[in-house]
């Protein structure tokens, strides 16, 4: 069975239909389904969520988000601590890290405070002894400057996977995996799928990043957003598969080993 490694569950798009989304994931082969936090104000209904459903199993793993910068708080980093501590179940911490790609996110302010929290969530996470959920764009030096300065040594995984391949190996060298999503299916993405080629296929994970990212073959013809759904995690699945010349089922069995060996959870 596969291992949606980031999705994001909880979010009002998903509020029409989550039972039956549920249902249609579980029948396409995904039984585990991550759930990152991305707010504090959204944590109870991310845990709430979760909590909901037996099968798929939905992990919640709360955070804050780099790009939600602006309104994070110093309470809430206290407030995650205490999650943490209420729920030894929770497998990681995130999603956390550096986002420097949007227009309003190159303020030099909104920066350092990115850097703040995520700093602090790290620690955060290494004091729990978690690993984490790590998001990252146009920020791989920073962020791997961050990790090395906080001694991080819990590892988790690169979501989103965007950057080179002496950075992708730098994040496995520091234990981490890379999450591997829709973008894989795209036609644009001939970089990510030259690092995708060249690297173990033992550093990768998969993920939809739903609703995000719907991979290419669900996507509705025309200018219009599909939704994506964790239902749709197969089709990641086979363009790895086509892209390392692999089983599906071997790319299935070894991102699930790995993603269990990732968040550090029994299958
Ligand atoms: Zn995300």
């Amino acid at each position: 069975m596969l291992i949606d490694t980031h999705c994001h569950f909880d979010v009002e798009e998903f509020d029409a239909d989550r039972d039956a989304v549920v249902a249609r994931t579980l029948a396409a082969g995904v039984d585990t389904v991550v759930v990152p936090g991305y707010v504090a104000a959204h944590w109870p209904r991310l845990f709430e969520v979760c909590a909901r459903y037996a099968a798929p199993r939905l992990l919640p793993v709360p955070g804050l988000h780099p790009c939600y910068i602006a309104g994070h708080e110093e309470a809430h980093l206290a407030e995650l601590e205490r999650l943490l501590a209420a729920h030894p179940e929770v497998v990681a911490v995130g999603e956390i890290g550096l986002d420097h790609f949007p227009l309003e996110l190159k303020e030099p302010a909104l920066q350092r405070k990115q850097e703040v929290f995520f700093r602090e969530q790290l620690q955060i996470a290494a004091r729990a002894g978690k690993p984490v959920l790590l998001h990252v764009r146009k920020a791989h030096a920073e962020v791997l400057r961050v990790l090395r300065e906080t001694r991080f040594r819990d590892g988790g995984i690169v979501h989103a996977w965007s950057g080179g391949i002496e950075e992708a190996r730098h994040y496995v060298r520091l234990g981490f995996h890379l999450g591997i999503g829709g973008p894989l299916t795209y036609d644009q993405s001939r970089r990510l799928r030259a690092v995708v080629a060249a690297m173990p296929l033992e550093a990768l994970v998969l993920e939809t990043d739903a609703p995000d990212m719907t991979p290419q073959p669900h996507r509705a013809p025309g200018p219009e957003r599909t939704r994506n759904s964790p239902e749709f995690l197969p089709a990641v699945a086979a363009a790895l598969a086509a892209l390392r010349n692999v089983t599906v089922e071997e790319v299935v069995a070894v991102t699930r080993r790995e993603s269990l060996k990732a968040l550090r959870l029994v299958a």
